[in-house]
């Protein structure tokens, strides 16, 4: 099964209770899990900040919305990519504005996922809000 260090974002075994990357005591951390996942979209890693949405895309976590909108700013690129992405698979009409601005991007990468993302937040709001 797959899951992550929730100190350094490496993938590990979900049976291991230390991180072989970092040597963190998974099991010791406290917070929930989606906790530790919206703090870590603030990490200083680029890299882990896009794996992070990413997770948060997959489990279309509401609560990290405000927080994916945030990196829609974010100033690496596969961030914001990430980020967009997550937003159209979390599908919570409040990133429908940000999403929007992204359309404009300067990066080819950026507006592609925008528009993903755009098409699928379009689709939900025309149907209404599913939960
Ligand atoms: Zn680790």
């Amino acid at each position: 099964m797959r899951a992550f260090c929730t100190s350094c974002w490496a993938e590990v075994d979900a049976a291991q209770s230390i991180c072989p990357v970092c040597g963190f005591d998974i099991r010791s951390d406290p917070r929930s899990y989606d906790d530790k996942i919206a703090s870590a979209l603030r990490h200083p890693l680029p890299e882990t900040r896009a794996r992070v949405c990413e997770l948060a895309g997959r489990r279309r976590m509401r609560t990290a919305v405000p927080i994916l909108i945030e990196r829609t700013t974010d100033p690496d690129t596969y961030v914001r990519v990430a980020a967009l992405d997550a937003l159209g698979e979390i599908g919570d009409l409040r990133a429908l504005g940000p999403v929007e601005r992204n359309c404009r991007d300067r990066s080819l990468l950026v507006r592609e996922a925008a528009l993903r993302a755009r098409s699928r937040l379009s689709a939900i709001a025309s149907v209404g809000s599913p939960g």
